[in-house]
């Protein structure tokens, strides 16, 4: 990389505002608040120093910059020569002038003439990779609140450009949530981190960093990759407009939920069945919060207690995936099983479980027996082998004795 340390008289980067780019990808947004500027507005003109600027130059005839470090610094000195704001209006006088409330346009010839040939210290790199730039700039924010997500956009290799790639995905957009401070960037990371993982995982920030780094050769065409995006398009088709009830804990679980039943259930054709459910599910939610605690469904309870905190936490993710599961095979009960599979898995037997309230339905033996969860089998009504689907709705409890019988004729 060429380095170059140059001092600019403002007026001269002013002149080229047009070929700087305030704003490239790895930068945050403006959150620079109006005293901020003021201040360093007050700064310049006071001949007092600011730090060193970081641009790379992009292109060549005419130069072209994006700028690694000082964004916000740069932004105001051009709001503030065009005319944008003003100095606060407490300034201490400059040189006997009182340049309190002057926007530039106000400013004496005397001050205007220090703003405009204040040197800006200017380090331009050239001929730098885009991912040498990142490092560089990583390190320029260090012990800064760059916050988690904005770092790892930051980060070199191929898990960063994927997971920028996935947070345009419409489906975010759709969500309750909005993208400031890169939170589609930032949930986007946390749903391939689980998909990579093949189920829930941890996915706080530090778990995050490790897979940025573990996944710098990461191949945006393999199968987990195209999986990802294969669910975010299930996702969109059950929910095609904006819907408030999709806060970031849901998504994460919705994603989990719908990953997991593709790899065994036919869901083509699915996505209305998935949005009904979840929206039912929402509204019975909130009936539930209306109740007084110890009139409130104890799951529901759980379920709160695990979407208020930790979210990001693998064993808050497991319990609601399979809680979340239990409630959707309830609900929609005619899911196909994917392959040839005989046996009911566990989602089915959960939702028969609870469907029947664990009361044997054979009744070849008993009167219809309540059963312990350990001790009964779920029973194809139409048997298997006559073409009986393995799904919950053509499932029920059998007891032991009954189901021991039912397996003589
Ligand atoms: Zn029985």
């Amino acid at each position: 990389m060429e380095i170059s340390k140059k001092p600019w008289p403002i007026l001269s980067v002013c002149g080229i505002k047009k070929r700087i780019d305030t704003n490239p990808d790895f930068q945050r947004p403006a959150v620079w608040s109006r005293s901020q500027k003021q201040l360093l507005i007050d700064t310049i003109i006071r001949g007092y120093d600011i730090p060193k600027l970081y641009w790379r130059k992009i292109g060549s005839n005419p130069d072209k910059y994006d700028v690694v470090d000082g964004q916000q610094r740069l932004r105001s000195i051009f709001e503030y020569q065009n005319g944008e704001f003003p100095l606060s209006k407490d300034c201490d006088p400059i040189d006997d002038i009182d340049p309190s409330k002057m926007k530039y346009a106000d400013l004496p010839d005397d001050l205007r003439l220090k703003f405009d040939t204040y040197s800006l210290d200017v380090i331009v790199l050239s001929a730098t990779g885009e991912d040498e730039v990142r490092e560089m700039f990583l390190r320029l924010q260090n012990g800064t609140t760059l916050k988690a997500q904005e770092r790892r956009n930051a980060m070199p290799g191929n898990m960063r450009t994927f997971v920028k790639q996935l947070a345009l995905h419409p489906f975010f957009g759709h969500c309750g949530f909005s993208n400031s401070r890169f939170t589609f960037d930032h949930v986007a990371a946390q749903l391939t981190a689980v998909e990579l993982n093949g189920g829930p995982c941890n996915v706080k920030n530090s778990n995050l960093n490790t897979v940025y780094e573990k996944e710098v050769s990461f191949d945006p065409t393999s199968a987990k990759a195209k999986k990802i995006k294969r669910v975010l398009d299930f996702l969109l088709e059950a929910f095609p407009e904006k819907t408030p009830e999709l806060e970031r804990y849901s998504v994460m679980s919705l994603y989990s939920l719908v990953s997991h039943c593709m790899e065994k259930y036919v869901l083509q054709g699915r996505p209305k069945d998935l949005a009904n459910w979840f929206l039912a599910f929402e509204a019975k939610r909130a009936t539930e919060e209306e109740l007084p605690e110890d009139q409130r469904d104890p799951e529901f309870l759980s379920y709160k207690e695990r979407t208020s905190h930790s979210t990001d936490a693998q064993d808050s993710l497991e319990w609601r995936q399979d809680f979340l599961l239990r409630k959707f095979f309830e609900q929609v009960p005619d899911i196909q099983p994917k392959d040839n599979q005989r046996l009911f898995s566990h989602e089915q037997r959960l939702a028969i479980f609870r469907r029947d309230q664990g009361l044997c339905r054979v009744k070849t033996k008993c009167e219809g027996i309540k059963c312990e969860w350990d001790a009964w089998e779920a029973d194809h009504i139409t048997a298997w082998s006559k073409g009986g689907k393995t799904t919950v709705s053509n499932g029920q409890v059998a007891c032991l004795p009954c189901n021991s019988s039912k397996g003589d004729r």
